[in-house]
């Protein structure tokens, strides 16, 4: 079925916004993008996309336009924060090779351009206060307008307004961890390979960016407390170099480029429950915040996305093409999200005996089951969205 004519909104221009938008438009709707930003604009910090999340972009016709603007992937070097390397993961043993490092932004403007030129319109400076399921459902902007639509679609985010028109308030809590994000020059000239040095209670990971001159780099650290409930607050680089001081000299090496960084705290909310009402849908960090530890909450928005789009081009009554997505994403999704939130304890082992032995199942498995190891992440990497009728 064709979605010609049909009138979308779409609350949020980031990356799940952007590519429903287009993948909409695509299909022939008439779609708007509501964003609450005076600009597309994104923090400067990197991203990976992995071959499940490339295959959204490959079938919206954004492929090569990612490759221009990525750093494809080679490798994933897993370190002990002191000794050096444990184990690595060869990408190219994967079914596809394509993965790759981004700049948030580069992705961002390759999406923004794609909703672009498929007759998405964007429009800025637009914060929704509530959203309204219904047979005609409606979006309340701060200004005091009301604008109605077929279909609303809430990409907006971990705060959503969307979600929370669906399953009620549920406030995201603290997981007790924080991560620092910044963007260094690539100095030492890193090739294109990941490294993730685990540390007791903490971790660091680093990659290129932009022709291999840049370096991405995110620290992650458990602690108690979190005051403000903030996605982007900077913070002083010297406290995030007191807090790996005692990382080897690579890590240091790195964090002394540091000039600006910014401060996350890690808060998730349960996965929704309900991700459609009457005329509306939610998807990405809005349905199911993930934990940044599998690389994959943006990868996942992109496989939400297409996913609606393929649904709401179906056949049948409007309610049952919505149930039909909720049905085709929300187990997937549980299931990454576990996977990232378990994910954390294998980094930051900190009784030495158990770091070490974990470290040498690690090590052990990389040399002598490499391609085993690498089989283990099939569930998520070799899933293409867009195979799925
Ligand atoms: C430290 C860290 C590292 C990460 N690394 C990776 C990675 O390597 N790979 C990966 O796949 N994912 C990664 N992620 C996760 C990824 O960034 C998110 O899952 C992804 O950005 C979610 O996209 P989204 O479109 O759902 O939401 P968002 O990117 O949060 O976009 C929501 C948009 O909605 C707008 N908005 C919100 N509320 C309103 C409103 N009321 N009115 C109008 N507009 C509104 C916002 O301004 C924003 O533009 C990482 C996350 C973190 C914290």
């Amino acid at each position: 079925m064709s979605l010609d004519g049909k009138k979308c909104l779409v609350v949020g221009a980031g990356i799940g916004g952007l590519a429903v938008a287009r993948a909409l438009a695509l299909r022939g709707a008439e779609v708007t993008v509501l964003e609450q930003a005076d600009a597309i604009r994104e923090v400067g910090a990197g991203l990976q996309i992995s071959p499940n999340g490339f295959a959204v972009l490959r079938a919206l016709g954004l492929a090569d336009a990612l490759r221009a603007a990525g750093v494809q992937g080679e490798a994933v070097s897993l370190r002990d924060y002191r000794k050096g390397e444990v184990a690595r993961l060869d990408l190219g043993r994967l079914d596809s090779r394509d993965y790759y490092f981004l700049h948030r932004a580069d992705l961002i403007e390759v999406l923004a351009e794609g909703a672009r030129t498929a007759g998405v319109r964007i429009r800025l400076l637009q914060r929704v206060e509530r959203v309204e399921p219904g047979p005609r459902p409606a979006v309340h902007l701060s200004n005091g307008a009301v604008l109605e639509a077929d279909l609303v679609v809430g990409a907006d985010g971990l705060h959503s307004k969307a979600r929370q028109a669906l399953n009620g308030t549920v406030a995201p809590f603290f997981t007790r961890q924080v991560a620092w994000r910044a963007v260094v020059p690539n100095d030492e000239g890193r090739g294109p390979e990941a490294r993730v040095h685990m540390g007791p209670m903490r971790h660091v990971v680093s990659y290129p960016l932009r022709d291999r001159r840049l370096l991405n780099v995110v620290a992650v650290q458990e602690r108690a407390a979190w005051t403000a409930e903030s996605w982007s607050q900077k913070d002083d680089p010297m406290v995030l170099r007191a807090a790996f001081e005692d990382f080897g000299p690579e890590v240091q090496d790195i964090l002394a480029r540091i000039d600006e960084v910014y401060l996350w705290g890690l808060f998730r909310h349960p996965v929704a429950s309900n991700w459609h009402g009457q005329g509306m849908a939610i998807l990405g960090d809005a349905a199911h915040p993930t934990l940044p530890f599998m690389a994959q909450g943006a990868c996942m928005a992109l496989e939400d996305a297409w996913a609606l789009a393929d649904c709401m081009a179906g056949e049948g009554p409007m309610e049952a093409r919505l149930a039909r997505y909720q049905a085709r994403r929300a187990e997937r999704a549980k299931r990454v999200v576990d996977a990232a939130s378990g994910n954390a304890w294998k980094y930051h082992l900190s009784f030495p005996p158990l770091r070490w032995a974990a470290h040498g199942v690690i090590r052990a498995g990389g040399r002598l089951a490499p391609e085993r190891m690498m089989r283990q992440f099939d569930w998520i990497y070799g899933y293409d969205v867009t195979a799925e009728a």
